[in-house]
């Protein structure tokens, strides 16, 4: 695997150019590849030197061939002549590696049992409300409300990082119901706790200006939800969503990037990877969540995230971008992309493992900022974030869920 502190010089060819090896798996022997007598079997790795100048023209080859490049990095000294330990090339393509087969979310949804639509807005569930909780502490901004509601008596069942529906009561100002809304779940699948008989949700209400009568303006479903008494009975449809599904492999790299009530479906990840016992599921990788909010009061479920992070310090990294109070390197508030770049040859060095995945939620553009970071944290070893993002997309290793 690449070695983020090798780069640099190391990527010098004698004649000043600069070359990169590329890890590829899954290349489909055909004519092209059969014609340049390829060493390529459908399950092992191959390496293949590309000149810095043809590494997207080259990353886009190896994508049409069915490909996917599990890592990049500069030749080395060592590779290119006397090196014992780098593998000889053939047709700019060297020998088969081990045998590794990167854990793609797509394979893993074909194994997986994924509930979907199991109740639609013709025919709610209709949840009780067990404990709605203010997750705000004193001198933060706004209201976000931990909520639990009762699934006993029903057949609803989700994952980790699935939403449900809720339909608001009452009607729109035509007389019609309300449309639903969707909100990530914030517990396992096991519910809080632990008998299958609960889903949680982390919900915000919604407070905005009428851009043109200047009155305040207060969401319809967010404000019926954060307003719930204990013992009201809410209509909720679903679940749906696969784009953030937790990897089933528990060897699995899972960087989380949150800001406000995105952190919801990274709580039942956490909680399930570190708070409860499975049979099938002992987490072994390393989870990292950044988390983005104004004040240190909006840090949401702060107490719990922290406690988890003392008690799983090899396997959990907990990293705050509070941008009202901490101040990034250039004296400008702090965002998740100042944190990104604070780490980025670490970031950079987790992305390309073939068994990382990374998953945003949160704000609406947010990802602008994160793509920033991104194309930072890539760029420092010359590599292009856009294309290289298009590959980790298409091996369902890059998930965004923002509203
Ligand atoms: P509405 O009454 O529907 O008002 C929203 C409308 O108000 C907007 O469409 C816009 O027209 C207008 N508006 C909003 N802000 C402004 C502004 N500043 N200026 C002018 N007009 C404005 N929310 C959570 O709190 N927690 C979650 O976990 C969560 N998960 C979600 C998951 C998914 C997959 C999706 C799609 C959304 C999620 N949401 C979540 C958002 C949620 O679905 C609702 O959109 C949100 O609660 C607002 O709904 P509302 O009925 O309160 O607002």
């Amino acid at each position: 695997m690449y070695n983020p502190s090798a780069a640099g010089g190391a990527a010098n060819t004698q004649s000043g150019n600069r070359v990169f090896v590329y890890e590829v798996v899954g290349l489909r022997q055909n004519e092209t590849t059969d014609q340049n007598n390829y060493p390529i079997r459908r399950s092992g790795s191959v390496f293949i030197t590309v000149p810095y100048n043809r590494m997207n023209e080259e990353m886009r080859r190896i994508t049409r061939l069915g490909g996917q490049i599990v890592s990049i990095r500069p030749l080395s000294a060592l590779d290119q002549g006397n090196g014992t330990s780098a593998p000889e090339t053939t047709n700019g393509l060297q020998q088969e590696k081990k045998e590794t087969k990167p854990m793609t979310q797509a394979k893993e949804k074909e194994k997986k049992d994924i509930p979907v639509n199991i109740y639609r807005p013709n025919a709610p569930f209709m949840g009780k409300c067990l404990s709605n909780e203010e997750l705000v502490r004193e001198g933060g901004e706004g209201t976000v409300r931990h909520l639990k509601f009762d699934l006993s008596g029903g057949d609803l069942r989700y994952l980790e990082g699935q939403s449900i529906g809720i339909i608001p009561a009452g009607t729109d100002k035509d007389g019609k119901p309300h449309k639903l809304r969707l909100y990530s779940i914030a517990s396992t699948r096991h519910g809080d706790d632990l008998d299958d008989k609960t889903v949680s949700l982390c919900v915000r209400q919604l407070v905005y200006k009428h851009p043109e009568t200047g009155e305040q303006v207060f969401g319809v479903c967010s404000t019926y939800l954060t307003q719930l008494n204990v013992g009201d009975e809410v209509k909720i449809t679903g679940p749906v969503g696969k784009e953030m599904l937790l990897p089933e492999d528990p060897k699995a790299n899972v960087i989380m990037m949150a800001t406000g009530t995105g952190i919801a479906p990274f709580r039942a990840f956490l909680w399930r990877m570190f708070k409860e016992q499975h049979e099938d599921y002992k987490f072994e990788g390393l989870a990292w969540l950044f988390f983005g909010c104004a004040y240190t009061p909006n840090i949401l479920y702060k107490e719990e995230l922290e406690k988890l992070q003392q008690e799983f310090p090899d396997n959990f990294r907990l990293t705050y971008a509070i941008s009202r109070e901490q101040k990034n390197a250039k004296g400008g508030k702090m965002y998740i992309q100042d944190r990104i770049a604070e780490n980025a040859d670490e970031l950079w060095n987790l992305v390309q493992k073939p068994n990382t995945h990374t998953y945003i939620c949160g704000l609406k553009g947010m990802e602008g900022g994160i793509d920033e970071g991104m194309s930072g944290a890539a760029g420092k070893f010359d590599v292009n974030w856009t294309d290289y993002q298009k590959q980790l997309k298409k091996e369902h290793r890059w998930h965004v869920e923002t509203y």
